[in-house]
């Protein structure tokens, strides 16, 4: 079996899809080695074993897929749920989550173990919003650990090194609206002496660009209006976001725009300006149609937002060098968090890489990048590609040794280690 991006073959002997938690006990209890897979996202071999693989698509707990708690508005939902299919169902309850990924296609669980994030000054990563999780430990006994508990900072951005999570309590906010708008153009220049601003122009801004160009190529806001605009017609290019770019030189797109040059935008979500509802704006991507055909890589490195500008004007210098190898690259900011593994611990800026599927030449200009962006404080996201020595990445975490006894005291023989992760725990 292969991952979504068919650049990793995994080393499992086979897949096992529980279809109750009897089932899932049987497997975790009974196999030596066993490993959570969601959705086959990740580019790298995170999610890897010898052993069996578990996927959670077909597991019924018993209980109902999403149950929202009227009094906090905390939504508990089946772990290996994709955010999509959670999304639709929790505004029909009048909640919404404040960030999505990119993509909708992706688990809850595979995507909040790696610190998965959407964009927004405001708003946490995914994982950043977990309040609670059920987690089957070696024994196929079933563990809760919620907010609070002293073991939950380690909990959610796990890399699947402590058990099958079988269910996971999101944080909500009453349901609202976001209008998208793309602009393009904006002066190199505009965006390091304003990176701040530009990024804080709209709820969810997203800044794509191949670093070689002569200007940024797109800025993507998404925007909070009132609730119950959805459904209305396209309203005129205004607001904060509009005012700040076109005064700073972008201009408003002339049609719906895809992420990747020359690509048609049908599998986008609505630009343009139209009211709709927040997981139908906030995600890139429409949850019902197929994104791209895989045919990419991805890195990314997270910062403190405070290196910002000096990160971007070292990306920008090698343009020349990455541009030739990139699809598209895109900026982001997402809001601290408390997990002891997450790559966000204070407010952060991204950076992501979409790469052509030539891992020899990405392989080779990724050391340059990390040269440049590690000694700014960067972190390389947990489920993408990335050259930084295994052996160096505990040294990016305060609190790694606490999240390493956690290992080791609920998994002692080391069943949940495969791929990189065992190295990682190794230690
Ligand atoms: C097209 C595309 C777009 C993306 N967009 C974004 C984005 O916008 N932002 C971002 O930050 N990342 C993004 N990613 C990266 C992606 O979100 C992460 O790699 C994420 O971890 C993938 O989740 P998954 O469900 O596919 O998990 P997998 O890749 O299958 O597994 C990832 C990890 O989760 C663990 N896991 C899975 N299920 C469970 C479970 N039930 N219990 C315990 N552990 C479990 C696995 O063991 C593994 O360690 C994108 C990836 C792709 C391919």
């Amino acid at each position: 079996m292969k991952n979504w991006a068919a650049n990793l073959t995994y080393s499992s002997a086979r897949t096992e899809r529980p279809r109750n938690l009897a089932e899932l006990t049987g497997v975790v209890a009974g196999e030596p080695r066993v490993r959570a897979l969601g959705s086959r996202h990740s580019f790298c071999d995170v999610a890897d074993t010898t052993g069996v693989h578990v996927q959670l698509d077909l597991l019924d707990d018993g209980r109902p897929a999403l149950e929202v708690d009227p009094e906090t508005g905390v939504a508990s939902v089946r772990a290996g749920l994709r955010y999509g299919e959670v999304a639709a169902d929790l505004h029909a309850e009048g909640r919404a989550l404040a960030a999505m990924a990119s993509l909708p296609h992706i688990s809850v669980a595979g995507a909040v173990a790696t610190g998965t994030h959407g964009s927004g000054d405001g708003t946490r990563s995914l994982a950043g919003d977990v309040v609670g999780v059920d987690l089957m430990t070696a024994t196929g006994e079933l563990l809760t650990l919620r907010r609070g508990d002293a073991d939950f900072p380690g909990s959610v951005v796990a890399l699947g090194a402590l058990g099958v999570v079988t269910r996971v309590e999101l944080a909500t906010v009453p349901t609202f609206d976001v209008r998208q708008d793309v602009f393009t153009g904006l002066p190199w220049q505009a965006l390091f002496e304003n990176l701040d601003a530009v990024m804080g122009s709209a709820y969810s801004v997203s800044v794509f660009t191949s670093w070689y160009e002569p200007d940024v190529r797109m800025v993507w806001c998404k925007s909070r209006v009132s609730t119950g605009s959805a459904g209305g017609a396209a309203s005129t290019t205004s607001g904060p976001a509009a005012d700040l770019l076109t005064r700073l030189g972008a201009r408003p797109a002339v049609g719906p725009m895809h992420p990747l040059p020359d690509v048609a935008a049908v599998a986008c979500t609505e630009q343009g300006g139209v009211p709709g509802p927040w997981f139908e704006r906030l995600p890139h991507f429409r949850m019902d149609f197929t994104p791209s055909l895989g045919e990419e890589l991805q890195s990314e490195y997270l910062l403190p937002r405070t290196a910002g500008p000096d990160a971007v004007r070292a990306v920008r210098a090698l343009g020349d060098r990455i541009g030739p190898l990139l699809l598209t690259s895109e900026i982001r900011t997402i809001a601290g968090d408390d997990q002891w593994l997450s790559t966000t611990p204070e407010d952060s800026l991204a950076f992501h890489f979409t790469w052509k599927q030539d891992w020899p030449a990405v392989r080779a200009a990724l050391p340059e990048l990390e040269a440049a962006l590690l000694p700014l404080g960067a972190r390389p996201h947990w489920g993408k590609l990335f050259t930084v020595p295994v052996a160096d990445l505990p040294g990016l975490y305060p609190r790694f040794g606490d999240f390493a006894e956690l290992a080791g005291r609920l998994d002692p023989t080391g069943k949940f280690r495969g791929g990189y992760v065992a190295e990682l725990l190794a230690g």
